[in-house]
């Protein structure tokens, strides 16, 4: 194997179009623009937990960039700068190329700058640290939702978590949804120009990446409130559904708006050509409970989901 400076001198230096500082010296500097605040937030993927280990190198790098992305996007903030510390076996090049040109492609597709991270032998294991920014004051955070506003998911969640159920031999998909579930699993597409839009329209926001209903008690917890949710499109019950509700893996943003905001929401959605779907309302009542109900209002019991914990 080649040495560490090898590696990282041949697979993880790349130019930087906005960097004062970047790979190669001790730290990196950067210099966030004027009226500007700094989003930071770190995620780790580790073999066995994160991923299977037969994932595909190039798929992986674009996905352990993808999820840190994300994570600025449902701040409502401009992804910017990148550190990558990881640790790899005795692992062959071609597959650290590999890795290399997702994560890249990932950092191109977003404006990411990668300006440094670790590199040493070990499990495999990869931990970005990402850099976003904000107009001061601007950011989405999760306690910001209000009792009486509407709930927002972008997207169609569940497609990442059925895709796992897929490769694990728990449902078999076919065809044109098997390629769409193994994409949102693989290549997550994490939604920075609806998140950027959001900051101003939206009051709270998160992405979804431990299940809708989990991810959607955070912003209870943060904003001290309940919620009734009723889907039109819920599916029938059955691993459909429990991957909508409970699955994780989305990077689909979940945001809550006052009822005013709905036109600029549709025409967002528009604008972005991507599903935006009003999925319920705001509550006071028992902090982070949930209550949920199908189409024609029939209540659905979520214990069997396994949140046993919102029914506090
Ligand atoms: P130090 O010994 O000072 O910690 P390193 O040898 O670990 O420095 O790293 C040398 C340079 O390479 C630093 O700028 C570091 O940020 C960068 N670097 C190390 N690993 C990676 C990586 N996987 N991706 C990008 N930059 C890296
Ligand atoms: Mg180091």
């Amino acid at each position: 194997m080649a040495s560490e400076f090898e590696l990282i001198a041949r697979y993880f230096t790349r130019e930087t179009t906005h960097t004062t500082l970047g790979v190669g010296d001790d730290g990196a500097l950067i210099a966030p623009g004027p009226g500007c605040e700094l989003v930071i937030s770190s995620d780790m993927l580790v073999e066995g937990t994160h991923f299977l280990p037969d994932t595909k190198a190039e798929d992986l790098g674009w996905k352990t960039l993808a999820v840190n992305v994300s994570d600025i996007a449902a701040m409502g903030a401009r992804p910017r700068w990148a550190t990558l510390a990881m640790a790899l076996p005795a692992a062959d090049e071609a597959w650290i190329a590999a890795f290399a040109a997702g994560f890249f492609a990932c950092a191109r597709e977003f404006g990411v700058d990668v300006i440094g991270g670790d590199t040493t032998r070990g499990p495999r294991n990869f931990c970005v640290t990402i850099f976003g920014e904000v107009a001061a004051g601007a950011a989405l955070r999760r306690s910001g939702a209000r009792a009486g506003e509407e709930i927002w998911v972008s997207g169609r969640p569940g497609r990442a978590a059925l895709g796992l159920a897929h490769l694990q031999g728990r449902t078999v998909l076919a065809g044109p949804a098997l390629a769409d579930c193994i994409a949102a699993l693989q290549r997550p597409q994490p939604r920075v120009a609806l998140g950027l839009a959001l900051s101003g329209l939206a009051t709270a926001a998160i992405d979804v990446s431990d299940g809708l209903l989990g991810d959607l008690g955070h912003i209870l917890e943060q904003s001290r409130l309940a919620a009734r949710l009723q889907v039109a499109g819920l599916p029938a019950p059955t691993l459909e559904r429990q991957a909508w509700l409970a699955g994780g893996d989305d990077y689909e943003l979940l945001f809550t708006a006052p009822a005013a905001r709905q036109p600029q929401i549709a025409a967002l959605s528009l604008s972005l050509d991507l599903p935006l779907t009003r999925i319920g309302t705001l509550e006071t009542g028992p902090v982070g409970h949930i209550e949920l109900r199908d189409a024609s209002g029939e209540p659905i019991r979520i214990d069997g989901f396994g949140y046993e914990h919102f029914a506090r």
